[in-house]
């Protein structure tokens, strides 16, 4: 966790920016070894969403309990900002595997 994808065949590490890039493409070939692997987002998507969802849901408790009057905009604020936390560690979540079926290709 709280890492970046590798190529699955020869470990080149791969950038934030390049991983965002392609974050939404099913396979990807590897810029080094020029292999193809595929780009996997579950579970690791799934585990960063809980996590951005329970600690919205922590810091709204915890924000509920120290303000005296209830406030709906810092509530907002702060699920907006897990939000973007999330999106902005979608790349750590991103995992790189090898395919099975293996084809020829050059
Ligand atoms: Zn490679």
């Amino acid at each position: 966790m709280f890492q970046l994808p590798v190529c699955p065949y020869c470990h080149t590490v791969y950038r934030y920016k390049e991983v965002r890039k392609t974050k939404d493409e099913k396979t990807q070939k590897c810029y080094h070894c020029h292999k193809t692997f595929s780009i996997s987002k579950f579970p690791g998507f799934l585990v960063l969403w809980l996590l951005v969802v329970i600690s919205a849901v922590l810091l709204n408790i915890a924000v509920l309990l120290i303000m005296p009057a209830f406030n709906v905009i810092p509530l907002l604020v702060i699920s907006f900002i897990a939000v973007l936390l999330g999106l902005v560690f979608i790349p750590y979540f991103v995992k790189y595997k090898k395919i099975e079926n293996k084809r020829k290709e050059n």
